[in-house]
């Protein structure tokens, strides 16, 4: 992954700077509106990254202590964290074999009697189906929470993905679509959560230091509980209006590139590519192969003839479970077969805005000699 930044952010930042006013203040806000917009959000709160955005996600959903909070392994381990950090549990679910999501399913065989919200990943940016997901936690009044993180521009029934959860957090490291260089956001219909998770982010102050800055004499603020500091900067969020204005052209750039991937890797036996699931389009954050058990290679030689050929790929998604953090925890007895297929079996290929036809082609001729190696795994 490369970000894709020019002179706009660049002369974007200059002006913020040059502003005299670089924390959280107009921009900030100007970014929330148009992130709201663009992700069909009615409400949109920045905040430091998609960890914190999570965090503050499962306190204004009244997530706690002895609740169970189901999600999957196969993501990355914020994902996990965060009901951790609200002295939930984390409780495992595995995914889908083609989308590496959660379904109905596996969330429903995850479920106890503790069980209060599920967070469903995006992973990847394939879009999960998340109907199919709200009609297992609806009926029992579990929230739903959509870890977006890797989700910018990825659809779902025509939608953004996000759109349809109770809470929705949303990643800007450079390693997704849309970067700020760190930064998150949180997306949610519901009015009084995006009003507590708004002062929440900035040590539950009643008036924000943007306003308090706009008046001479300023008013007392009060502390009306206690809050974290999760803002995000004018700085970031100046930069983040710029990519959001290119997201469009990144999402088709970045679908090009999956198809013709697609196409070059076709005649290859034995590897399987991410695609499309049949409710929506991804924005292909991560393209990712799955090696199976009838290629010559296995993932890890495959990685390595890649790296000979200087291609730098990446192992698959990872399982937390597996991780020293959650390996001793009780996190449930849900069967997690398909994840650590998943982890064990698949890599990621480079793909960035900037990729040349050239570059593309050389990953795909160091895969094809990785087909070559028949007995020599
Ligand atoms: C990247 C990522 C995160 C963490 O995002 P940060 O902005 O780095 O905190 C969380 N969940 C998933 C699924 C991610 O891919």
């Amino acid at each position: 992954m490369k970000p894709w930044l020019g002179q706009e952010e660049i002369d974007a930042v200059t002006e913020v700077i040059a502003s005299g006013w670089v924390a959280q203040g107009p921009r900030v806000a100007r970014f929330e509106e148009e992130f709201a917009a663009a992700m069909d959000a009615p409400y949109a709160v920045a905040t430091s990254n998609c960890t914190t955005a999570l965090h503050l996600a499962l306190v204004v959903a009244g997530i706690g202590r002895g609740d169970d909070v189901v999600v999957p392994s196969f993501s990355f381990i914020a994902t996990a964290n965060a009901p951790t950090y609200v002295g939930a549990r984390p409780v495992f679910a595995d995914v889908d074999p083609l989308t590496g999501d959660l379904t109905a399913e596996t969330v429903e065989a995850a479920l106890t009697p503790a069980t209060r919200a599920v967070i469903v990943v995006d992973q990847g940016g394939v879009p999960a189906d998340l109907d199919a997901i709200r009609a297992v936690t609806e009926p029992r009044g579990i929230v739903l929470i959509e870890d977006a993180a890797c989700g910018a521009g990825s659809r779902y029934k025509g939608r953004a993905v996000g759109a349809g959860a109770d809470v929705s957090a949303w990643s800007f490291h450079p390693r997704k679509l849309l970067t700020t260089g760190e930064g998150g956001m949180l997306t949610t219909a519901n009015a009084e959560w995006a009003d507590r998770a708004r002062r929440l982010r900035e040590h539950a102050m009643s008036i924000s230091a943007a306003d308090r800055q706009a008046s001479v004499l300023a008013p007392a603020e009060v502390y009306t509980e206690v809050g974290f500091n999760y803002r995000m900067t004018d700085l970031q969020a100046a930069v983040g209006l710029v990519q959001l204005g290119r997201l469009p052209q990144i999402v088709a750039r970045r679908r090009e590139l999956a198809a013709r991937y697609a196409e070059l890797i076709a005649d290859i036996d034995g590897l399987r590519p991410v695609r499309d699931p049949a409710w929506g389009t991804g924005n292909f954050q991560s393209y990712w192969v799955e090696v199976e058990p009838g290629f010559p290679s296995t993932r890890e030689r495959t990685m390595e003839v890649l790296a000979e050929a200087g291609v730098s790929a990446r192992r698959g998604i990872m399982a937390a479970h597996r991780q020293p953090a959650y390996r001793d925890r009780d996190t449930g007895s849900a069967s997690l077969a398909v994840t650590e297929r998943l982890t064990d079996g698949t890599l990621i290929l480079p793909l960035f805005h900037e990729l040349t036809d050239a570059e593309q082609r050389r990953v795909v001729d160091a895969l094809r000699s990785a087909a070559l190696l028949r007995g020599a795994a």
